[in-house]
């Protein structure tokens, strides 16, 4: 995953900034808010990071008073900063605005849930492992004990099958990372609408590492990722990244064509035979099972053609409504 070439640009203390996307989080945005704030502070204090380092919320269309809450964090600390966008767009576009409008002004961005599940003390190893070079830094997880044993095992072997599919993803990583500007820089010449940002860092490519840390239950509120969610963001990163799914339905046509094949001559042996009645059940269950093979085959052609076609719309993938910096301008 990594290469030798190392990063020129860091030759000062870094202006580091916190991308949190937020959907109706009125229940724990209080609680952890100043949590991220205390850690920053302990970060600036101890010179890991620039002063003027900022944490930076983007309230993905909340339906709730998420916004309002952003709105007099930053009116109470300069250190807070937030974006709104102009309806809900999901998680992964949510992240991508942060990290988009971040790069603008900051060296490196540490993308996190606002929910506290993460643990804020990866950060100070995630900025040590960018002094010592690395580009981008994934949080994983050490242990995944604070999920249902469906969420653990599902995940657990979804990131099997990517990686048998050829897509690179990192184990047991979620969106809790570090990147440095210039990976952000080359991020944002990926213009795909189908977000599955863990594949598309991997992509850019820059020296990369890990850090472990325990993932803990939310602090309050529940989960925006049902398993629809999750079964849709799954579906992305393997259709995204890899186009096996559609050489598995051709293998299984070949599959199917043979099988057919001895099926006939099969058939054909039995009519010289003469034993030619019985086989009605045979019969009925080879149309059904072909016929729901079939079905499975075009769903997941389907799925690619509905890509393309998402992608050749090109439509934006969000839309900044509000600034809190705004506000302070006027
Ligand atoms: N989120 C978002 N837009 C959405 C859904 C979720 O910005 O449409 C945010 C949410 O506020 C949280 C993060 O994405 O900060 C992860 O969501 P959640 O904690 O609900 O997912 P889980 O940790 O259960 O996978
Ligand atoms: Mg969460």
């Amino acid at each position: 995953m990594s290469n030798d070439e190392s990063n020129p640009t860091i030759d000062k203390i870094a202006k580091l900034a916190i991308v949190i996307p937020c959907y109706n989080e009125e229940e724990v945005l209080p609680i952890t808010a100043p949590m991220f704030l205390e850690k920053l502070n302990l970060l600036i204090s101890s010179k890991k990071i620039a002063n003027d380092s900022y944490i930076l919320f983007v309230n993905d269309g909340s339906k709730d008073k998420t916004w309002e809450i952003i709105s007099e964090l930053a009116d109470s600390d300069n250190h807070y900063k937030g974006i709104a966008l102009s309806r809900n767009r999901g998680h992964q576009n949510a992240l991508l605005a942060g990290l988009m409008e971040a790069k603008l002004d900051c060296d490196i961005t540490i993308s996190i849930d606002c929910d506290g599940q993460d643990d804020i003390n990866a950060m100070d190893e995630m900025i040590k492992e960018y002094y010592s070079g690395a580009d981008i830094v994934y949080g994983v997880r050490s242990n995944r004990s604070s999920d249902s044993f469906f969420k653990r095992a599902s995940a657990q072997s979804y990131y099997r099958i990517l990686n048998k599919m050829g897509v690179e993803v990192i184990y047991n990583h979620a969106d809790y990372r570090l990147t440095s500007k210039r990976v952000l820089d080359e991020l944002a010449n990926f213009k795909e609408v189908n977000l599955y940002l863990r594949g598309m860092f991997a992509l850019v490519g820059f020296k990369s590492t890990s850090v472990y840390y325990e993932r803990r239950e939310r602090k309050a509120g529940k989960s925006h990722y049902p398993i629809r969610k999750m079964l849709g963001l799954a579906i992305d990163g393997v259709t995204s990244f890899s186009i096996q799914p559609i050489r598995f339905i051709t293998g299984l046509g070949v599959f199917m064509a043979l099988f057919s094949f001895l099926l006939i001559i099969y058939a054909l042996v039995s009519f010289v035979l003469g034993n030619v009645v019985h086989g009605w059940a045979s019969s009925i269950i080879s149309v059904l099972m072909i016929g729901g093979i079939q079905l499975i085959s075009l769903g997941v052609i389907g799925e690619y053609v509905g890509k393309i076609y998402l992608e050749t719309k090109d439509r934006p993938r969000y839309i900044i409504s509000d600034k809190t910096d705004d506000k302070k301008d006027k």
